[in-house]
């Protein structure tokens, strides 16, 4: 009996490396509202002294104020960032807000739009997210849209007509052709920062339904350009498991991006860097 579980063990180590092997992922840093300045640098200097094989896209979002420390740290290096939310309008009176030629000046390629932090704490609706989007693309940013039920649309099995909806309003009106710049990160928010993440079973489900929504509204060639980042309480400990699922290709990950450690051994796994 222990045989077996061993010989399984063995197996299954030696098929998942060979996935991860072979597959690219983008590795998405959600910093959210958190790091001051010195623990920005400090991240980044070490995250600098690993060599990068180039395999992976490794994307960090902090916040704002921190943009200036990854234009002038990552001058030459191949880690990319982003902005965390972006506004629709090129300028104006809008208080508070950034748009997307700003964070193009601090060198942003991607901008995170809808986390669900948005959605639920700032009221944004999909019709806003949709403007967002859009915005992105006018400007030559890759938005990361993110989509996701809650627990009880979960239970009630009500979470792919969520999906559906969140993608089909937030991509309205999008070019066929842009379909290549966009980005989807599916986050259930009953497992964002809840240590609960989704099985690979659910993952490998839900995106791979993501997947068929997009063929249906734009094509089988055109659906598959399009990255499905799974995001929710991943870490290094089960980064393996999800990252072989299929239609996985990347991840949006918060609290374990904190730790420039535990990060660092997330980009290891999945063939980033030598450790
Ligand atoms: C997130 O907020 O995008 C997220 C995935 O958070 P965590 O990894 O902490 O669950």
């Amino acid at each position: 009996m222990i045989e077996k579980e061993y010989l399984y063990q063995m197996v299954w180590q030696a098929v998942s490396s060979e996935v991860v092997k072979n597959k690219k992922y983008i590795i998405a840093a959600n910093w959210k509202m958190n790091k001051d300045a010195k623990e920005v640098i400090d991240f980044l200097e070490v995250l600098e002294g690993t060599e990068l094989s180039g395999k992976n896209d490794v994307v960090l979002f902090p916040p704002y104020p921190y943009l200036y420390l990854m234009r002038d740290k990552l001058r030459y290096s191949k880690i990319l960032y982003g902005a965390q939310n972006l506004f629709w309008e090129d300028t104006g009176a809008f208080t508070g807000e950034v748009s997307p030629e700003m964070a193009k000046d601090f060198g942003c390629r991607y901008a995170i739009i809808g986390h669900s932090e948005r959605r639920n704490i700032f009221q944004e609706t999909d019709e806003m997210l949709q403007k967002k989007v859009q915005a992105c693309i006018r400007h030559g940013l890759k938005p990361v849209l993110c989509i996701g039920e809650n627990a009880e649309e979960r239970n009630a099995l009500r979470h792919q007509e969520k999906l559906m909806n969140q993608l089909a309003k937030g991509f309205m009106n999008l070019d066929i052709k842009k379909l290549d710049s966009v980005i989807i990160a599916y986050e259930p928010v009953w497992a964002i920062g809840t240590g609960t993440n989704a099985t690979p079973s659910q993952v490998e489900d839900t995106h791979g339904f993501i997947r068929y929504t997009l063929e249906s509204l734009y094509g089988k060639a055109s659906a598959e350009k399009v990255p499905i980042l799974y995001g929710g309480s991943v870490k290094a400990s089960n980064i393996i498991e999800l990252a072989v699922a299929e239609n996985v290709s990347g991840f949006l990950i918060g609290g374990a991006s904190l730790n420039v450690n535990e990060f660092k051994e997330i980009l290891t796994k999945l063939g980033t860097c030598q450790g």
